[in-house]
């Protein structure tokens, strides 16, 4: 029995490697590492003591991606496999909509040549778009995204639920992320963005570690309790074992199913700069500037769903993911050095 994590060797899918693996499943991973390298998995091999079957392949390539379906029994596929620089895509909606939207197609042709018929997809709170009240919960409809990343998640939810109209035996879900952050608690795998980081957390501790001047909080004017923008950060491994739920849940239930993966908790950008400050014993050099165009002041989950269907909760709090996101960061300044 084993799992294929399309885009397995990035952020969030070497962590859920890791927990899949533990909780006994078989995973394969495919990559094209355009946002990754081989050694976060070869660090996965090392946590777990588990060989890890690698295919180097971009997902678009659905004669490429046949041969692992035709060399390994998969019985269910996470998709991770996407663009995710939310300001990158304004720049380059074609290149974005390119990818994710026909990793997707190649897919969901693929499983149905070779009768697979579980997907788990990465979704994001971004679906919700600017008109849903916080906090969001998946009965609430899809809204206007701001920006094309967001797009190409709401259109992909739409091909999924429409397949899944056409095909009453595929079963899907769609894990909607809210702002994962951390590492694993070994400090081995992490999160390692190219150039200048456009999230939060790894600007935090660049920082911190000295790769960066400055963090610049982007706006301190918002309607919120110290004028910076809310979210509701979850720790990655709590994430991935949300995943490892899904996949339980998945392999035993017909489904087209939407969870929100949050904690419901939400956290300000200066909370995160004081907590990461005060749990490390180590300054963050910041300063308030401008809004940044596109964000919510506000974007926290409901997570009752995920915890009455799937059994799944949050187990760790901010001051762990501060803890080991510094951890990974202090121990790899240079990320993996890619
Ligand atoms: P990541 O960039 O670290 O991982 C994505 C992986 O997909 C990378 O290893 C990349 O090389 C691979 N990839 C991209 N296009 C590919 C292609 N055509 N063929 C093969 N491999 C390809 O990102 P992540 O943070 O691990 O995110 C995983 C998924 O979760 C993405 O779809 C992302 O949009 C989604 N998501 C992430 C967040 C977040 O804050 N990290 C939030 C919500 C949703
Ligand atoms: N943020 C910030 N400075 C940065 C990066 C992010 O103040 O250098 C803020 C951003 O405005 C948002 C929060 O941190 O309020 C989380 O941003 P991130 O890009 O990590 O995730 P998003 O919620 O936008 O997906």
């Amino acid at each position: 029995m084993a799992v294929l994590l399309a885009g397995g060797a990035g952020y969030i899918g070497s962590h859920t490697a890791v927990e899949l693996i533990n909780s006994g499943y078989d995973v394969v991973v495919a990559d094209n590492y355009s946002n990754s390298c081989p050694e976060s998995i070869k660090r996965v091999e090392k946590i777990t003591g588990k060989t890890i079957k690698t295919y180097e392949v971009d997902i678009r390539d659905s004669q490429a991606i046949e041969k692992i379906f035709v060399e390994n029994d998969i019985d269910a596929v996470i998709h991770f496999a996407g663009l995710k620089a939310v300001g990158e895509s304004v720049q380059k909606p074609v290149m974005y909509y390119r990818n994710n939207i026909d990793t997707t197609l190649s897919l969901l042709e693929t499983m149905s040549k070779y009768n697979v018929k579980n997907i788990i997809f990465s979704s994001s709170a971004t679906v919700y778009g600017e008109e849903n009240p916080v906090p969001y919960f998946e009965t609430m409809k899809r809204g206007v995204c701001t920006n094309p990343y967001g797009w190409t998640k709401a259109m992909m939810e739409q091909i999924f639920e429409d397949a899944a109209k056409a095909d009453p035996e595929l079963s899907v879900i769609l894990l909607r992320y809210f702002n994962p952050i951390g590492a694993h608690e070994s400090g081995m795998i992490g999160e390692d963005p190219h150039g200048i980081p456009n999230n939060l957390m790894p600007y935090v501790s660049q920082v911190a570690v000295g790769k960066r001047e400055c963090l610049t909080i982007f706006g301190n004017d918002y309607p919120t309790a110290d004028g910076t923008c809310t979210r509701d950060y979850i720790h990655v491994m709590d994430l991935a074992a949300g995943h490892v739920k899904a996949v339980d849940y998945i392999m035993n239930n017909n489904c087209v199913e939407i969870f929100n993966l949050g904690t419901g908790v939400p956290y300000s950008v200066t909370e995160i700069v004081q907590t990461f400050e005060k749990v490390n014993g180590i300054k963050v050099n910041h300063v308030y500037g401008a809004r940044r165009d596109g964000d919510l002041a506000e974007c926290y989950a409901n997570a009752d769903k995920a915890y009455e269907v799937l059994g799944w909760k949050t187990q760790r709090n901010l001051e762990d993911m501060c803890r080991d996101t510094w951890n990974w960061q202090k121990n790899n300044p240079e990320g993996y050095g890619r």
